[in-house]
């Protein structure tokens, strides 16, 4: 057996499924050393997860793989739902709010395509076994990697010791295991099943269709291909799924007329609406569903793994990088958290929803639906929940927000915004994109010109800071009156929010998140803490920020974030 001491590798990926794969491409497009292993000898064909958000899809497209998801994808437009094959109520989907239906292996293909473009290798038939003191407390200095126990397919055990370790390795997890890590929630009493198939007959292709019955309800969701999935809740005294099984509930409470041709899929399995007790332990990250499964209502699974490692992977490179302190990773878990218990509580209402019995409940059920439709409430309010454009992390510091209530609720900017939410990239559209690990200043001068908001460029001194100047019609899109600043994160999330007079708590934020080096020490810092996986403790020179007496000196620094070069390894 063989040990391999931290090699060049900075953080080990357990599991390539489109969590693991996303984790992997974010950290190695910041130049981070990264392993990505998975216990499958070959990627896996069922076509599980078959929508994609436009938050996932953004995601994708930062990764440049924007344009192949929406050429091999379809669009849904609208959700329908029938009682008893009458039509009850239509929630439509703006362009900006509709999914797109891609099926999992493609997704997971072309992840894979981006990572080998990036320089990485998933390592087939390698299992992870255990995890060495996995209950170390959550501080950075206590030690300096993770031991883990690996196999290779050949039985060849490896040990390994690596700086930080992802678990993205699925409902089973093994990193949750030996973490200790409860997996809280519970499991629904019934079974599903699916038949993915083509057909004979006509259904829509840009609409998913809720068929509901007294006796259950039957999805309909068109794939490309003119495949279509039809998904219920097992019969009682059914036991395993078949095409007659499936075509007997089609006809007896979908679609007249339809004939099930040519199934590509069909399985059967039961629903968990489970989150784990720690996303994080030290050094150690859980996510995707080794974190938290939840019922396929509403077709969330998969976004919310993408969703997981987007958050963590700029975090994590930023660390090892030496360009932020190490309690940047403390924020992981709780926005995460929060995120993943609205997911999970969303589609247990949704699948509760499926399972109505009864007539009363019925009446009920459809009555609300009918509400909801002249209400427009879903397609107004629930719409972009689903589409991931109400995700929002909320401030923790009160350098994140300002100071006066001049512009309304704080933690709320208006226009429905919230401090935490992504800010829209078409606000920064025309701006010299950001490189990946480069957080934004966008700033919003006022008309006089005479304060700092004219010249902000000292801010970003020594730091990977890219500012942008907001056009002045910027401020009907924020619908904030004061002149002010949007602090936001590599992520695209706003991480702070404040006004003229709040340049202090800007610069307060400043140096909480990002360390302020001058260009030696943070070349040096750089490679001393990707080379070693300690972060927490590379001795990177810091300075506080030091706004100049004269604002135009900013023009003068010698050391600018432009002049930052971003790979390295
Ligand atoms: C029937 C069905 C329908 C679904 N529909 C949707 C949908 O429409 N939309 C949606 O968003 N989600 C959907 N989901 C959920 C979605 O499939 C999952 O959320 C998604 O696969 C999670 O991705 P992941 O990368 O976290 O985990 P996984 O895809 O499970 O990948 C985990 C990987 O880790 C590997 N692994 C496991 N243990 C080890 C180990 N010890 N060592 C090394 N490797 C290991 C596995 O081989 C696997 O490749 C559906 C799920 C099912 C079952």
């Amino acid at each position: 057996m063989s040990i391999a001491e931290l090699a060049d590798c900075d953080v080990l990926v357990v599991g390539s499924g489109p969590t693991g794969l996303l984790a992997a491409c974010e950290l190695l497009r910041r130049g981070i050393g990264v392993r990505i292993i998975d216990r499958a000898l070959a990627p896996s064909t069922a076509p599980k997860a078959l929508s994609l958000w436009p938050r996932a899809l953004d995601i994708l497209t930062e990764l440049g793989l924007g344009e192949q998801v929406r050429q091999a994808s379809t669009r849904i437009d609208a959700f329908s739902y029938y009682s008893e094959r009458r039509p009850l109520a239509t929630f439509r989907f703006t362009p900006e709010l509709a999914s797109r239906i891609l099926p999992q292996p493609a997704t997971e293909r072309l992840l894979t395509e981006r990572l080998h473009a990036l320089g990485g290798e998933i390592e087939r038939g390698v299992r992870l076994l255990a995890v060495d003191e996995p209950a170390a407390s959550g501080d950075l200095r206590q030690s300096d990697a993770v031991e883990v126990l690996l196999q290779h397919s050949d039985g060849d055990l490896e040990r390994a010791r690596v700086p930080f370790l992802i678990g993205a390795d699925g409902a089973s997890s093994t990193v949750r295991g030996q973490l200790g890590s409860a997996f809280q929630g519970s499991t629904y009493e019934q079974s599903f099943a699916l038949v993915d198939t083509r057909i004979d007959g006509e259904l829509p292709a840009d609409q998913v269709q809720y068929y509901q019955a007294p006796t259950g309800t039957l999805v309909i969701v068109p794939a490309p291909g003119g495949v279509f999935r039809f998904l219920t809740v097992l019969p009682p005294d059914v036991t395993e799924v078949s095409v007659p099984m499936m075509q007997s509930i089609l006809d007896e409470r979908g679609p007249r007329g339809i004939r099930i041709t040519e199934p590509v899929w069909q399985t059967i399995f039961r629903v968990h609406a489970r989150q784990a007790t720690d996303f994080r332990r030290g050094r150690i990250f859980l996510m995707g569903d080794a974190a938290h499964v939840h019922s396929p209502a509403g077709g969330q699974g998969l976004n919310n793994g993408l969703q997981d490692a987007h958050n963590l992977g700029w975090k994590l490179a930023a660390v090892i990088r030496g360009e932020s302190p190490a309690a940047l990773l403390d924020s992981y878990q709780p926005e995460r958290i929060a995120a993943t218990r609205r997911i999970v509580r969303d589609t247990d209402v949704q699948t509760r929803a499926w399972m109505v019995k009864g007539r009363p409940q019925l009446l009920a059920r459809d009555a609300a639906f009918r509400l909801l439709e002249a209400t427009g409430a879903v397609s107004r309010w629930y719409a972009p929940v689903m589409a991931g454009r109400r995700l929002a992390y909320p401030p923790v510091r009160p350098s994140q927000r300002p100071a006066s209530n001049s512009c309304g609720l704080r933690r709320r900017l208006p226009s429905g915004l919230r401090l935490g939410a992504v800010l829209p990239q078409r606000l920064l559209a025309g701006a010299t994109p950001a490189t990946p690990s480069e957080w934004t200043l966008a700033v919003l001068a006022g008309s006089t010109g005479n304060d700092w908001l004219a010249d902000p460029d000292w801010l970003a001194a020594g730091r990977p800071l890219r500012i942008v100047r907001l056009p002045a019609d910027a401020a009907a899109a924020l619908d904030c009156a004061s002149p002010g600043y949007y602090l936001v994160r590599p992520d695209g999330h706003i991480a702070a929010h404040g006004h003229a007079e709040d340049v202090d708590r800007l610069a307060a934020e400043l140096d909480a998140v990002l360390y302020r080096q001058t260009q030696s020490a943070q070349a040096q810092g750089r490679s001393d803490s990707a080379r070693q996986g300690r972060s927490d403790t590379a001795k990177v020179r810091q300075e506080p920020a030091r706004r100049p007496a004269d604002p135009t000196a900013g023009r003068t620094v010698e050391y600018t974030h432009d002049a930052v070069e971003y790979a390295h390894g």
